[in-house]
Formats: structure tokens, sequence, C-alpha cells
């Protein structure tokens, strides 16, 4: 099997007993970058200087003994990350030129386990968009068919890894931006329980919602990179003070007599034909396996894309406040006045959705409008944790479709926001909610990926892994690639 399409257990095998170095692992895949990217556009950075430095740290740790499953496996970052004295863009004009004086927690714990950074990846602006086409550098197309759209906010980690350009890739979710391209490129991503990833140095979207987590080609892989991302940070006043479980260790469970909940309101209306037959597969090997099928209901799971538009506008209007052109950031030329700075750096700085998201969310939290819009969306969240935890009562996981359709084109949805905000609509829910939520490739429609999304009760991460790694046993649905990459 080549290098790049080794899992990471097997590549950490192969860099303790020598047989490849990290060195030559990392120049494979920069290789790879240099010869694939072009048609992807997947990364925004590439930082080959620096992943060949890490590659030689990692090579002494392998062979001082003090390696660990991580130590010299080759991923990629989200651009969202701050990366120390490395660009980090977060997919937008307004940061374009911004050099990080400092690492994210989840960049600094990975960089502890040893892995090495080959770079940034593509995104959409600040993490609005569900294509990856709001990005300042360009869209990203889907490996499996570069007419189409990898999905997004974290597009270009889910089309690098799914190219196999990086053996694996952090994303971001706010609402769906991990779950939902890593359905459409078919490789296997997790968003985590809110609090388990620091979000320290992650730049913030909607702080109530937004959570870091992997996107690899395996539910096992998933587990070995969550536990080198997890873990409480004192520096995240959000971040969970609860010991991280033993990801791995959970991943040798048979799934007899698990309880499966299938939500009645997910398979229905709206829901593409062959993503349906893909996912009713997926549900029957389930129960091959000894899974128990169950029906459940979240009556209040329709309200969850109108409450997250309320929500996630409201809190990236006043988190994006902090580009003002006077601290960091893009400036405007000449500026007459403060205003004017104000005014034209933002103008400048800015896309389309972007400035849309801060006009309705300056909007929904204006005096007289709070009660009738924000506060209201903050109680059917409410409402649609209740329904969460009511479900979680007679199931112990929730499957279903991850994204309504396929890839679509691109171009397809980019001038009707709606038809947009509503690729989200079955993994909203779980940020609302804070739960663990994952999607895994099942089989493919029209030769095109679909994903399964798999949903735990709050702090069930193991439990999804293993869910998925005993699917994935059984399957070969996780092993197949694009052609051409
Ligand atoms: N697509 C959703 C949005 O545009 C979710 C994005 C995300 O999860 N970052 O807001």
């Amino acid at each position: 099997m080549e290098l790049h399409e080794r899992s990471i257990a097997q590549l950490s095998a192969g860099l303790r007993s020598g047989e490849v170095s990290s060195t030559e692992l990392t120049k494979h895949m920069l290789q790879r970058i240099r010869m694939h990217d072009a048609a992807l556009n997947s990364f925004i950075t590439v930082t080959e200087e620096l992943a060949l430095t890490q590659a030689k740290a990692a090579d002494a740790r392998i062979a001082d003994g003090t390696a660990g499953a991580l130590t010299g496996i080759p991923i990629a970052h989200k651009d969202i990350f701050c990366t120390r004295d490395v660009r980090t863009s977060c997919g937008s004009r307004m940061l374009k030129d911004f050099v990080s004086p400092y690492d994210a927690t989840v960049v600094e714990n990975l960089q502890r386990a040893g892995v090495v950074m080959l770079g940034k990846t593509n995104m959409d602006e600040f993490a609005m968009g569900s294509s990856n086409e709001t990005s300042h550098f360009g869209p990203v197309r889907n490996p499996w068919d570069r007419e189409t759209v990898p999905g997004g906010s974290s597009g270009g980690s889910a089309a690098a890894v799914a190219a196999r350009l990086c053996i694996a890739a952090t994303g971001t979710d706010t609402g769906g931006s991990i779950r939902q391209p890593a359905a459409l490129t078919g490789i296997t991503g997790l968003k985590p329980t809110y609090g388990r990833c620091s979000r320290w140095g992650m730049i913030a979207f909607a702080s109530s919602l937004d959570q870091a987590g992997p996107m690899t080609r395996s539910a096992e892989d998933a587990a070995l990179m969550l536990t080198g991302m997890a873990g409480f940070d004192e520096r995240d006043s959000t971040s969970a003070q609860r010991p991280v479980d033993d990801y791995v260790a959970a991943l040798g469970q048979d799934i007899r007599g698990v309880r499966i909940g299938i939500v009645r309101e997910f398979m229905g209306e709206g829901l593409d034909a062959g993503v349906g037959a893909s996912i009713q597969v997926a549900i029957d090997e389930l129960k091959r396996l000894g899974a128990e099928i169950v029906e459940v209901s979240l009556p209040n799971a329709g309200l969850s894309v109108p409450a997250y538009y309320v929500v996630a506008p409201a809190e990236c209007s006043s988190n994006l406040a902090r580009f003002d052109g006077v601290r960091y950031g893009h400036r405007c030329a000449a500026p007459k006045d403060l205003e004017d700075l104000y005014k034209r750096s933002r103008s400048e700085g800015f896309g389309p959705e972007v400035k849309r998201r801060i006009m309705i969310g300056t909007y929904a939290l204006s005096a007289g409008y709070y009660d009738a819009y924000y506060l209201k969306a903050q109680k059917i969240r409410q409402l649609i944790a209740d329904d969460f935890r009511k479900a979680f009562a007679e199931c112990d996981v929730i499957v279903g479709p991850t994204a309504p359709s396929t890839a679509f084109r691109i171009g397809e949805k980019a001038d009707d926001p709606v038809s947009m905000y509503l690729s989200d609509i079955y993994t909203i829910a779980v940020n609302l909610a804070g739960l663990p939520g994952m999607s895994i490739p099942v089989q493919p429609s029209a030769g095109m990926p679909v994903g399964l999304q798999l949903i735990g009760g709050l702090f069930d991460e193991a439990r999804l892994l293993n869910v998925a790694h005993q699917l994935q046993l059984a399957t070969d649905w996780h092993r197949q690639a694009p052609a051409g990459f």
C-alpha cells in the first residue's frame, strides 16, 4: 500500500519499525500536494520548510523512544486555527496577510503529540458557508467530481483528506462544517461535544456553537486525532473540565444490543431518494451487526435552521466587531477620519456572506428586537436540547443522513442563501444542543459520497467512535477513494 493510502495506526507502526521515516513520509505528502492541489485549491498555505523541520524532530523522538501514536504524522489545519509565525487568513481578505503571534490550543496539543503540519486549508470566509465558495481564496473543488463543491466550511480539509494530500486534518463545526463536508467528500468527520476541544486561538464565529474536531479517513484515525486534540484548557472559559476518555481503547466493543434511534423527521420530505437508500443500507448493516433499531422523534428539529440563523449571526456580529482596521487585519488606504477607517476597512475586508450575517445579527440584537428574535431563538434551542434528552432515554445513538443530497454543483446555490442554509438541516440541531456528532461514508449514490450521521449524548464520543468503527470493520465504504488521486 502506498504511504498516503495508509491509516494513522499503520503509518505509526511503519515509523516505529523504521520501515519509513517521518521525513520521507512528509516529502511524499508535500509532493502529492504539489502534484494535485492545483486541481483542488484545498490549501491556502503550504508550510514546506516547517513541515520538514517538524518531521526531523519527529524522527528524533521516534529514535529516542519518546514518540506517541501521532508523532511524525503529516496533517493539515483549517486556516481558522491560529498558527504561530504562519499566515492565518480564516479564508478572508480581512486577514489575508495576518501572521499569528501564537498557536491555538488545538494546534499546540497536536504539536506536543508530534504531528507534522503540512499547511493550512481553505475554508468559507470566517467559516460561514456550506460549499467553500465564500472563501477569498477561491472555491475548493470536490475530488470526486471537480465541478461540484466539497461542502463547507471545512471544505479544504475535507478535499485534502479525501484526495489523500494529508493523512488527517482539523476542522471546525458551528452548524455542520465538519460533518457536511465529510459527507460530501466521503471521509470521516467528528464534531465533539461543545467544550471538549479548546476554542482558544480558534477564530470565533458563533462562540456558543463553535467546536473543533478531526477529519480523517476512518473512525480509528478520528479516535487517535481526537485524543491529541481534546482536553481542558484554562484559557477557554467554556472548556470542559473533565478527563478525556480513552477513545482508542473503546473501539473494541461489539455493538450487539446497542439501541440505534432513527429520527422520524429526518427520513422523509426533503431527503434525496438516493441518499435515503444509502442510509437505509447502512442501517440494515448496523442491524445485522446486532444493533437494535428504534424510532425516535425530534419534534422541534424543524426549527433548528431558523433558530440557528438568529443565534449564529447575532454572535458573529459581536465577534467580528474586533476587525475594525485599527488593531490587525485589513486597513483601507488613506482614511479621512475614524468613521471612514471603520467603514471602508470593513467594507473592503469582508465578503458578501459575512456582511449579510453581520447585518442580520446586528438587527436581531438591536433594542426592541432582542426579545422577538434572540431570546426566542434561545428558547427554541432549549426545546431542541430537551427533544434530544427525551430521544436518548429510548436509544444510545441516533443515526440518519448528514446532508440532504450529495455534492451539488459549484455555483448552483451561490445566489440563493436560503437553499444553501438548508444544506445543514440535519446537522444544526446537534450544535444547538451541544452534542457530539459524526459523519462517516456509506454506500455512494450515483458515484458520489453519502454520509451517515451518528449523534450521541453529551461526552459520548467514545461510543460514537466505536459504533462507527464497528461499521467500518464490517464494510469498506470508507476505503473508497476518488479516481485520479
Ligand atoms: N453552513 C453553516 C453556516 O454557514 C455552518 C457553518 C459552520 O459550521 N461553520 O453557518
